[in-house]
């Protein structure tokens, strides 16, 4: 609605990933030009094409369909950086007397720890309006920032738990308005197994997730494991690695399968 693309990906630079464990004997990383998260293909796809016009923003909230007491269905911004706009957008609703009833969010955890002091206005505002507000998708990823390197996630594990801190302490100062919790509907981003996986990457996980007890809330019932599509940057280091090493990563369709090598699974 207010954005196509995502911010992250806006500027391409080149960067170093590294080698699959089960291969990290032989070499070290592999280095590509890329924008955006490695595995992502709407950073591929999109990268960042820029805001949406208030008119444009206007003409989206109107035809949404209404559900009960003339309210607007729920619906979902997906753009990752939804906060420095999201005041306006309440504004525009306010304007033309269009009464929301639930907003979900899509965004990246640095985005949101950058912007609260916004969001908090925002949040008062919606509590003014009985709009709800959930935080639907935080693409955490990862809490081990050599993994979070590879992804090219832009984020620290420190950062994750900081946005993860900021929204527990907003979902007690503005009950029945602000939301983030698996139980609410929310499915943040949690990706597992990688290729990079290792005693010591599964130990810094293993800690924060007991410390901050990240099962309670925020984590997903399960993990997603990687998947690389052919289209992401990660498709081309898994390619690279394989003209480098002479081996064949397994295909399965629009994906390449880096648990498997000359048909051998390495994890
Ligand atoms: S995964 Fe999300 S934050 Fe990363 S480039 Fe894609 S859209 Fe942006």
């Amino acid at each position: 609605m207010q954005q196509i693309g995502c911010p992250h990906a806006s500027v391409s630079r080149q960067i170093s990933i590294g080698y699959p464990e089960a291969l990290s004997e032989k070499q070290s990383s592999i280095k590509i030009e890329q924008k955006g998260c490695s595995f992502c293909d709407v950073a591929a796809d999109k990268g960042y094409m820029g805001n949406t016009t208030d008119n444009a923003i206007t003409e989206q909230l109107k035809l949404l369909p209404e559900i009960k007491n003339s309210k607007k269905i729920p619906f979902e911004l997906i753009n990752e950086n939804p906060v420095p706009k999201l005041e306006s957008l309440l504004k525009i609703a306010d304007s033309l007397k269009i009464r929301l009833s639930q907003i979900n969010l899509t965004l990246r955890a640095d985005y949101f720890v950058a912007g609260f002091d916004k969001f908090r206005i925002v949040l008062k505002k919606a509590q003014n309006n009985k709009i709800k507000i959930l935080a639907s998708s935080i693409g955490f990823e990862s809490f081990d920032d050599s993994i979070l390197k590879n992804l090219n996630k832009g984020v620290t594990a420190e950062t994750n738990i900081k946005a993860i801190r900021k929204m527990r302490t907003l979902e007690y100062e503005f009950q029945n308005t602000f939301f983030y919790t698996r139980k609410d509907g929310a499915n943040h981003g949690f990706i597992h197994p990688t290729p990079w996986d290792n005693a010591e990457t599964t130990q810094n996980i293993n800690i924060l997730v007991a410390r901050y007890s990240l099962a309670k809330d925020i984590l997903p019932n399960h993990s997603t494991p990687l998947i690389i599509h052919h289209a992401s940057a990660l498709a081309e280091w898994a390619r690279q690695i394989e003209i480098e090493q002479d081996i064949r990563f397994s295909r399965h369709g629009s994906t390449i399968g880096w648990w498997q090598i000359d048909g051998k699974i390495i994890i």
